[in-house]
């Protein structure tokens, strides 16, 4: 690690990352990206923070509750705004519900940024939460990866990349600047899946 970390002025701050501050793992995905370098972290309510963004995650949490906070806070539109200029968003875990498509659970509003179609609480039914290892090939292998009352893709359209899968169901993919993965990466010590969603931005 460079020694430049340490002594980061605001100057060479080049990528601000948001992080909706609606509802679940917020300060664990703020925590994540205040390690790497060249990232400003902003956890984000307003619609008009999104102005000043290259990127922004949905985190984990209920996908219910967020959903009715972004239509509380006027923040659905801008949030498809923002994905239509080419911003890079990230989706994990409820984050990835709220990305998709087409789900079977009406309660939840999509934002409909990626063309998936998602089984909320798809492994709850079998096992809550697990912990496993994954190799994606464009980030590396034995990436660890939290589950929690995780959902997986059931259905992915042709302009999307699976990225990974766990027992035959999707748990990655991505389509262009749209990244949305089944599992936690805050709350492991490897950064390398935050990083990669930092690239894309
Ligand atoms: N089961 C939750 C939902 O669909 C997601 C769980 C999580 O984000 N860890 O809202």
């Amino acid at each position: 690690m460079p020694n430049s970390q340490s002594v980061m002025t605001k100057k060479s701050v080049s990528k601000k990352i948001g992080v909706l501050n609606l509802q679940g793992a917020v300060s664990e995905h703020l925590t994540m990206l205040k390690r790497i370098e060249q990232v400003e972290p902003i956890a984000v309510k307003q619609a008009e923070q999104l102005a000043d963004l290259d990127g922004l995650i949905i985190p984990g949490g209920e996908s219910t509750a967020i959903s009715r906070l972004i239509r509380q806070n006027g923040l659905l539109e801008p949030i498809k705004q923002f994905a239509a200029q080419g911003k890079g968003i990230f989706g994990t875990c409820a984050g990835l519900v709220l990305c998709g498509m087409e789900t079977k659970h009406h309660e939840v509003e999509l934002l409909k940024l990626i063309d998936i179609q998602v089984e909320r609480n798809g492994f709850g039914r079998q096992i809550a939460s697990f912990e496993t290892t994954l190799d994606i090939a464009p980030i590396g292998t034995d990436i660890p990866a939290v589950f929690i009352r995780a959902p997986y893709i059931a259905r992915a359209g042709e302009n999307v990349t699976l990225l990974a899968s766990v027992n035959g169901h999707g748990v990655m993919a991505q389509q262009g600047h749209i990244l949305v993965c089944s599992f936690h990466p805050e709350l492991t010590q490897d950064d390398r899946v935050i990083r990669y969603f930092v690239n894309l931005c």
